[in-house]
């Protein structure tokens, strides 16, 4: 059967274990939120930065542009001095991957670096657009007559009188090295992270994977975002179906979005390091809390346990006062309660065996009693004497006087024989009106000495029923190696003698 230290324990341990799993549970996902909602933040503040970063540039270039504007319109019929122009606009502009100045009929009068298409009339989509509408912008990327992917940073050339001269055009080659990607491939990163930048049509710009420049990305959900002018984060499957946490960014100045984004595993890969570290800490804690929860169940079960070894023991080997630490209230009252039940219970048990080796009408001991003494004085073989009483004529007392009367002598007799031998032996009713003194240290003589004093004192003395009360009594003394029997019927005889001489007298058994 299991003890209340196993069932206490088994209870420690089930709670201790749905807390560790509920802790770690949460903790789990608690940190796996924190880590979604921090690599969300990020992509959206990293994104951020670089629209900022990027619109900067562009601003940049436009404004250089702006500046050299005049310049342009001043020599345009020089076209040597205009090609000086653009060289100086691209070493001090630098995002440019090429410079060039168109004239109002649409024909290049100057480029650099020299990309071979000075006088020839130019119908790309971006000079088309610039010349429809003659104002600042940046195009949307387009393939040009030299097959490259590009965009057009354009401003238009007017004459003092408004008249419409030409425009002055930057582009940014989108499949080589540019400004864009000096400023967003540094940022393509070992755990899968990376940027890339769409247009206004959800093309991509700018991807680390050069050969995907150019495609269609529109239905990507965070490029829809982009496409309603939204900046923000969120969590999608990428057009390759990727689970991706990406941040986004629209830029006003060229309607462009950026976006940023970190594969959900790569995010995720912290998760288990900070797993084994928060158990890694909450280990010391979980075996002070095993150990304390082992000892905490040990002392509690302790008081019961020895309680119940205790009372399986005998009633006389256990001990009136219970020896077990009761250091909690329940334990306590049990322990009181089985002391005072076994204080009584040995009360009981003491008096019902004084009750059955007692006479109830003279309160001497009984037969029972004589029995049990001589068992123990036969086993130890040791030397005692007995003395051997029967009132004369009791017959007659019952007779003459009646039951009651004869009661009170026998109550009589019994209160001088306590008197004169209680101090030196045991005094014994052994029936009717038989008496019995055992001496356990008395030879014969001293006996016979004190037979006869009991004699004489009852002889002498005034009984109950007012006339003179006599008894014979026989006195022995054992002899080792006598059997109990042997021994009382010795003494029988005695007596029987006592009666035979004409009774009031003293007998000496006689060895056989
Ligand atoms: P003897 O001198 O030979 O001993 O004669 P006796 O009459 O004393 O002996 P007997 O054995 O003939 O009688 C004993 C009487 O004791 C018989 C019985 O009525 C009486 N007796 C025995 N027990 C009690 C008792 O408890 N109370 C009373 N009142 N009488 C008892
Ligand atoms: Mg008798
Ligand atoms: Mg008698």
């Amino acid at each position: 059967m299991k003890t209340l230290r196993f069932w206490t324990l088994s209870l420690i341990c089930f709670i201790m274990f749905g807390i560790i799993v509920s802790t770690f549970s949460s903790s789990y996902f608690v940190t796996k939120k924190i880590l979604v909602e921090n690599s969300l933040e990020q992509n959206r503040v990293y994104s951020m930065k670089l629209a900022h970063m990027t619109d900067e540039v562009f601003s940049y270039m436009q404004s250089n542009l702006e500046a050299r504007k005049s310049d342009v319109i001043k020599h345009l019929n020089d076209p040597k001095t205009v090609t000086n122009i653009l060289q100086q606009l691209n070493i001090s502009g630098e995002n440019f991957n090429s410079l060039s100045v168109i004239n109002d009929q649409g024909i290049a009068i100057a480029t650099t670096p020299n990309i071979g298409i000075v006088g020839s009339k130019i119908s790309s989509f971006g000079v088309k657009e610039a010349f429809a509408r003659k104002e600042a912008f940046i195009s949307k990327p387009y393939y040009a007559q030299t097959g490259r992917l590009l965009i057009l940073i354009t401003t238009p050339l007017f004459g003092d009188s408004g008249e419409y001269l030409g425009m002055l055009n930057g582009t940014v080659y989108l499949e080589e090295d540019n400004f864009i990607r000096d400023i967003l491939a540094e940022h393509y990163s070992q755990d899968g992270s990376y940027v890339y930048v769409v247009d206004r049509d959800g093309t991509l710009i700018y991807h680390p994977n050069k050969t995907r420049i150019g495609e269609s990305v529109e239905s990507n959900l965070v490029v829809q975002k982009l496409l309603e002018e939204k900046s923000g984060a969120l969590q999608l499957d990428n057009t390759l179906g990727t689970n991706f946490l990406a941040g986004y960014t629209y830029i006003e100045k060229s309607k462009w979005g950026v976006v940023s984004q970190t594969p959900y595993t790569s995010a995720l890969k912290p998760l288990s390091g900070i797993m084994l570290t928060i158990f890694i800490f909450s280990l010391p804690f979980i075996i002070i809390f095993l150990v304390s929860a082992f000892y905490v169940s040990t002392k509690l079960a302790s008081p019961l346990r020895k309680l119940a070894i205790n009372t399986l023991r005998d009633v006389d080997d256990q001990e009136e006062v219970i020896d077990v630490p009761t250091w909690y209230f329940e334990a306590k009252q049990l322990t009181m309660t089985i002391e005072n039940y076994r204080k009584r219970q040995r009360e009981t048990v003491e008096s019902m065996k004084e009750i059955s080796v007692t006479d109830p009408l003279t309160g001497l001991k009984n037969r029972r009693y004589a029995d049990i003494l001589f068992g123990k004085l036969f086993d130890q073989q040791t030397n005692f004497s007995i003395i051997m009483l029967d009132i004369d004529h009791f017959k007659q007392v019952n007779d003459k006087y009646g039951h009651i009367a004869g009661d009170d002598v026998l109550k009589f007799i019994s209160i001088i024989l306590k008197d004169l031998c209680s101090e030196q032996g045991e005094c014994i009713r052994l029936g009717g009106e038989e008496f019995l003194v055992l001496l356990s240290k008395k030879d014969i003589q001293a006996a016979y000495i004190l037979g006869e004093h009991i004699r004489m004192t009852i002889e002498n003395s005034v009984p109950p029923i007012q006339t003179k009360l006599t008894v014979s009594l026989g006195v022995g003394e054992y002899k080792c190696g006598e059997t109990q029997t042997q021994f009382m019927n010795r003494i029988d005889l005695a007596l029987y003698e006592a009666k035979a001489n004409g009774r009031n007298n003293t007998v000496i058994a006689k060895l056989e």
